[in-house]
């Protein structure tokens, strides 16, 4: 009963965000750096950025500059949520040592997504709101051959002292292999660091030909072996609603909740990632981000009389656009009558 209260309070503060015309998430690549070559990387795809730049080819920011920056961002933006993605954010461990707490005292709810290639600082455990997703890509032979120098070992020391969410993208390699997902779950079930698992669909762009690309056999047999195994791991949060989205993902970013109420801003701070942090040209009828999942299955929820909440939040969305343009507008004018004064 709690959680199902956290949830609705969350849905009606972010629905107010949305009217008050705020996008209430917030993803933000805070470097351009990363030790890491994964193989379908998207975030150093070609297209990634929309095709003039990559994000190796973009500037970032690093100390005091970052940090004010960073939380200019968030002044700007006002989100409820943030997603602190990279490149590797722990590059920047020094930087986010000062933002996150400065997040938590602002009742901001904060995802730090990771490859714990370095060590979490122990301190960030007490920080209230922080969650910390640690991509984990499946049992250690394969995921070391994937994410070294991210490797199983550094990744099970790095850890201690936290409750981490473990967030493992399914690929057509794992998907292949019987039995493969259920041990990889079973033994991040029993250790203790972890709190959560979730587990997203590799999201390919469209007419991509890639070895990590799933085939809809292959998607639907994923989706059925996590509806056998929701059940028998406690910890790993993949509620039925969100497996229906990924059986049925969203055609556009049009008909995506997470894409409509999502700004994207890469490391420069400037350039938005569209249309979501996937950018480029995903290709939506595959998607299988856990993200999109878990709001799209929000917004299909029926309310009591039979009314979608998706409904609402898309009427809510132009009243929000409308809001956010009298209030740019307002801003323009206040603009022109302080330059007039300052002029007369
Ligand atoms: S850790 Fe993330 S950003 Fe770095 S190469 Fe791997 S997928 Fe890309
Ligand atoms: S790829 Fe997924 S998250 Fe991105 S817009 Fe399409 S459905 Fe939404």
């Amino acid at each position: 009963m709690a959680a199902t209260g956290v949830v609705a309070r969350d849905v009606i503060q972010a629905w107010g965000r949305i009217l008050a015309g705020y996008r209430p998430n917030l993803s933000v690549e805070i470097t351009k750096e990363c030790p890491l070559q994964c193989p379908g990387c998207y975030a150093y795809g070609d297209s990634h950025l929309g095709g003039d730049v990559t994000l190796r080819g973009l500037s970032d920011f690093r100390g005091q500059e970052l940090i004010e920056r960073f939380m200019a961002l968030i002044d700007g933006h006002r989100p409820l949520h943030v997603s602190i993605v990279g490149g590797e954010p722990l590059v920047r461990y020094r930087e986010l040592g000062v933002i996150l707490p400065q997040l938590a005292a602002r009742g901001i709810h904060t995802q730090l997504v990771t490859s714990a290639v370095r060590p979490i600082p122990v301190e960030w455990a007490q920080l209230e709101r922080l969650q910390i997703v640690v991509s984990i890509d499946g049992l250690q032979p394969e995921h070391d051959a994937r994410r070294t120098p991210a490797t199983y070992d550094r990744i099970l020391k790095h850890i201690v002292g936290h409750q981490i969410t473990v967030h493992c993208t399914v690929t057509r390699q794992q998907a292949r292999q019987e039995g493969y997902l259920e041990q990889f779950l079973r033994m991040w079930q029993d250790n203790p660091h972890t709190r959560l698992i979730w587990v997203s669909l590799y999201t390919p762009q469209r007419g991509e030909i890639s070895a990590e690309r799933l085939t809809s056999t292959d998607r639907a047999r994923v989706i059925a072996d996590l509806r056998r195994l929701r059940l028998q791991i406690p910890k790993l949060q993949m509620l039925d609603g969100m497996l229906n989205v990924y059986a049925r993902p969203p055609q556009s970013p049009e008909d995506c909740v997470f894409a409509q109420t999502t700004t994207c801003v890469s490391s420069d701070f400037e350039r938005r990632i569209m249309p979501c942090q996937f950018g480029g040209d995903p290709d939506c009828n595959n998607c299988g981000c856990i993200a999109s999942a878990g709001l799209e299955a929000i917004g299909r929820h029926r309310l009591k009389g039979g009314l979608q909440v998706g409904r609402i939040f898309y009427a809510s969305l132009h009243v929000g656009r409308a809001v956010s343009r009298l209030r740019s507008n307002g801003t323009r004018d206040g603009l022109r009558a302080a330059e007039e004064r300052s002029s007369a």
